[in-house]
């Protein structure tokens, strides 16, 4: 047992409580957890006392939900007051929390039979529901009717495929079929209450069975229709899997990275809306440029942060060029290349190397190594390397209305500065440039 697990214990002497859910599960599994949960039927206030008494700082997830969290060390600890069944609001955001006095009622609303575990203080697991059995055939089952349980909280289809997806487990049959069946009642749940669920399923070892579960259940359906449209046929000569099995495969090439996951489930999202077939091939003409533009929306609805959509929509835009480029591009291209993605750059080169996801060795080589000289070129691609000022001395006294002397060569360094940086663009209308110089003229002017 973990120690911080067992400090709690310790503080809370001659108290029922007991360690439950996913830690229980996961201690079984083997499996590292990230955060551990209590329940007990001590009510809020006294969990507070307790652990004020004892010097822990403590946080209320909601004291309505009965929920105490604290810290030890730098695990998250959180205390939950035993509850009997709960029903969600209609925007099933709130749960109508009932407090309870029972463990086997509290274990009993929990949603699958391996996360209605419970361990006491001396290590002795407590299993109603057959639970360890479940672990051990690799199941995911509800404790009770899952039409119930799905019905009360619909966010539990999606845990169930999450699990699948983490722990390469399948899904109980009559599960399965609930899911299927109540898919559409995930209509009613709140986005930011469905995001981390499909975010560990994204970074989930087994994401390709996760992802086609979403699919055969119709939950991507109601939730994401757009990507349904993927199981469509490409062109034989460069792909041997449809758009959905070669998206599935990108994702799982990918870092652990959940921007990239994000970006890879969405990449050829368009490919759909503009397959054409030319002289008998089938064609997918920039359907970057507008994957970009359908994923701007879809991630707005889905209440993503404007910083993860411009990183998101600038990767999808950008996907192809990374797997042009040839040992032929000028200088000039590889620094545009940079200037254009700047510190999204290494996300491209990752989701463009997760692309490759041909079957032949060869193939997949070849792109490596072309892959692995762009990056040669752009390392090698020094600052000192002249980039042609687009102002020359005579423009920048004209334009900023400085006199001949150090201040020229002062702007024209700054000016150098700004374009290797990326903080300008090349080529660029040149009041662009004077007018960033006119703005660094009152900036040191100002700390004169
Ligand atoms: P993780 O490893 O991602 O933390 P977890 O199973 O611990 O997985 P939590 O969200 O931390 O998931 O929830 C802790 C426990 O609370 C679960 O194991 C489960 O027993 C219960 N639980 C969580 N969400 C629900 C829900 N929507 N319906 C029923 N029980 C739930
Ligand atoms: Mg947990």
């Amino acid at each position: 047992m973990k120690p911080e697990a067992q400090k709690i214990f310790e503080i809370f002497k001659g108290k029922e409580i007991y360690l439950v859910g996913g830690y229980v599960r996961d201690f079984l599994l083997n499996r590292k957890s990230e955060d551990i949960d209590f329940a007990t039927p001590l009510l809020p206030e006294q969990i507070i006392e307790i652990l004020e008494s004892n010097g822990l700082k403590f946080w209320e997830t909601g004291r309505a939900f009965g929920t105490i969290s604290t810290q030890i060390d730098k695990l998250k600890v959180e205390i939950t007051t035993y509850r009997v069944d709960e029903t969600y609001t209609k925007d099933n955001r709130h749960p109508r929390v009932k407090f309870g006095t029972s463990l086997k009622d509290d274990l009993k609303r929990r949603d699958f039979t391996i996360n209605a575990l419970a361990m006491d203080r001396n290590g002795k697991i407590i299993d109603y529901f057959k639970g360890k059995r479940d672990l051990k055939n690799k199941t995911i089952k509800t404790p009770l009717e899952p039409d119930t349980i799905f019905s009360d909280d619909p966010l539990r289809m999606i845990r169930a495929i999450r699990f699948v997806s983490q722990l390469d487990f399948k899904l109980n049959r009559k599960t399965y079929n609930s899911i299927k069946k109540n898919s559409y009642k995930i209509l009613s749940l709140a986005s930011e209450r469905i995001k981390p669920e499909i975010e560990k399923l994204l970074m989930g070892d087994s994401v390709e069975k996760g992802l086609d579960f979403l699919l055969k259940t119709k939950i991507l359906t109601y939730y994401i229709p757009e990507l349904t449209l993927l199981k469509i046929r490409q062109n034989p000569k460069y792909h041997h899997k449809d758009v959905w099995n070669h998206t599935l495969l990108v994702i799982k090439n990918c870092p652990q990275d959940i921007i990239l996951k994000w970006t890879a489930l969405f990449h050829d999202i368009a490919k759909p809306f503009v397959k054409e077939i030319i002289d008998k091939e089938i064609h997918f003409y920039r359907h970057e440029e507008l994957g970009a533009k359908i994923v701007e929306g879809i991630l707005k609805r889905l209440k993503f942060s404007n910083k993860e959509i411009n990183i998101i929509t600038q990767l999808i835009a950008n996907h192809m060029r990374v797997n042009l480029y040839t040992p032929e591009w000028s200088n000039k291209a590889i620094r545009k290349l940079k200037t254009d993605l700047g510190d999204n750059l290494n996300n491209l080169i990752e989701l463009s190397i997760a692309d490759c996801t041909s079957s032949k060795k060869e193939k997949i080589e070849n792109i490596i190594k072309r892959i692995d000289d762009l990056k040669e070129r752009l390392n090698t691609l020094t600052i000192k390397e002249e980039i042609p000022l687009p102002l020359n001395g005579h423009d920048i006294i004209e334009n900023l209305e400085v006199t001949q002397g150090k201040i020229v060569g002062q702007l024209k360094e700054a000016l150098k500065k700004a374009l290797e940086e990326g903080i300008l663009p090349l080529n660029a209308n040149k009041m662009i440039y004077v007018n960033y110089l006119k703005d660094y003229l009152i900036n040191i002017n100002k700390h004169i």
